[in-house]
């Protein structure tokens, strides 16, 4: 479900709800494609200029500087670059990146044509998870129709004297092939396992080459940067930081994909935006930015929904997944469904991470079952900062970030549980967007 957003033009999400917008025969009518045009005009230093001067950041969870990494490539490669498409938008609570595939492929494919000239790139991969069967179906057609008009391939455009190639991946489900060195070595046919870093991929990535990894949300921008200017896009809304897709789930009354300045209260979207909560309840908590991230009391939503003001709540902006408890939800089952995602999908490399998510698991199943101590609180609390700063990837940390703010957050709740062995409240749990 997509939401316009009121009294503000979209940006991203402007053809969202646009009829047949993912048929090229729509979108050139509109001006598709043309902004691309003018930039392979000119020369690769200004679209990366142009990127950097719009303080575009990484819009799949880590939210790094997209021009800073680009600026990480080796100058004089004799090898080939590549620009990789982060698709695999597996992290729950976040559903924002589909509907670029599924509704507007085009806007990413000029995005990537910008992206590979300004990186001096002539290959692009679009990883996609499996799941996604309908964006993927889109954003394929939509491929194929820029190669027919002459868009993609050998001189695009025709007079650009430039190569661009895209190849669509399709995932196979796993959720660690979101990170960006497992989703490498996915593409290379292998298993989805995380790489150490150093080396990272900018320097050696996909085929040991060097290898840009953007999100889908971040180079469709690239393109609306070029097309609205970096001073216009970054102002949007009068944010700071430019226009910024929330997915909103959970217990309210709208749930759906928001366009947003970046830096709106985690309040103004939930109450403005998603339509409070659902059947007029309280809220009891809010993950601001996917599983992921640590969880906020409901005395905590007037927090500015941008990097910096969440890493000072203790939290972070992330795939920026919103999801949202009210004041039924039991946090022990909550917290249960949790643990069980992040045990199943650790790749099993660490032993930290396999064996702390596995018992994490095991202690949280057993409180559920209203067999627990209080002092399995403290234990699951050794457990998961044992998995913290030990790991391959940062999915161990993930894993634990849940455990440790939930159980700091309600505390009093967990033991009340304990003690009771059953919920207080009416064990609902939130269900995220996929
Ligand atoms: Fe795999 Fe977990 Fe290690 Fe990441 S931290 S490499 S998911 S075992």
């Amino acid at each position: 479900m997509v939401n316009p957003t009121p009294n503000l033009e979209p940006v991203v999400s402007r053809y969202f709800n646009l009829p047949d917008a993912w048929k090229i025969e729509t979108v050139l009518k509109l001006g598709a494609y043309e902004t691309a045009r003018k930039a392979l005009a000119g020369k690769p230093e200004d679209v990366a200029k142009m990127v950097s001067d719009a303080g575009l950041r990484g819009c799949g969870g880590a939210g790094f500087p997209t021009a800073k990494k680009w600026s990480f490539l080796p100058k004089d490669t004799k090898k080939p670059i590549y620009l990789v498409i982060n698709a695999d938008e597996g992290e729950p609570g976040t559903c924002k990146d589909r509907y670029i595939l599924e509704r507007d492929p085009h806007s990413l494919i000029e995005g990537i044509i910008m992206s590979c000239y300004a990186i001096k790139s002539n290959k692009c991969y679009v990883y996609i998870r499996g799941e996604y069967v309908i964006p993927t179906q889109r954003f394929q057609a939509a491929v194929d129709e820029a190669y027919a008009k002459g868009f993609l391939g050998n001189n695009v455009f025709g007079t650009s004297n430039y190569r661009v190639d895209i190849t669509v991946h399709r995932g196979a489900g796993a959720y660690i092939c979101g990170e960006e060195t497992a989703l490498l070595n996915s593409l290379e046919g292998k298993r989805g396992l995380p790489r150490l870093k150093p080396p990272f991929p900018a320097i050696v990535g996909l085929f040991g080459c060097p290898t840009i990894i953007n999100n889908v949300e971040t180079i469709a921008s690239v393109m609306h940067i070029g097309r609205m200017g970096a001073e216009n896009f970054s102002k949007w809304g009068g944010g700071t930081l430019g226009p910024h897709l929330y997915s909103v789930s959970g217990h309210v009354a709208k749930p759906g994909v928001y366009e947003l300045p970046m830096g709106i209260t985690l309040r103004e979207i939930i109450y403005t935006y998603g339509g409070g909560v659902r059947g007029g309840k309280k809220i009891k908590a809010v993950i601001p930015g996917g599983m992921s991230a640590k969880i906020l009391r409901a005395d905590e939503i007037d927090v500015k929904m941008d990097f910096d003001s969440l890493k000072a709540a203790g939290t972070m902006l992330g795939s920026s997944g919103v999801m949202v408890m009210d004041e039924d939800t039991c946090m022990v089952k909550a917290l249960l469904y949790g643990c069980r995602f992040f045990a199943h999908e650790s790749c099993g490399q660490c032993s930290p991470c396999r064996e702390g998510t596995g018992w994490a698991l095991k202690i949280i199943e057993r409180i559920y079952r209203g067999e627990g101590k209080i002092e399995d609180l403290d234990t699951l609390l050794d457990v998961a900062g044992r998995m913290e700063g030990r790991t391959i990837c940062v999915f161990a940390e993930a894993a634990a970030w849940p455990i440790q703010s939930y159980i700091a957050k309600f505390r009093a709740e967990f033991e009340d549980y304990i003690k009771s062995g059953k919920s207080a409240g009416k064990e609902t749990a939130v269900h995220a967007a996929h």
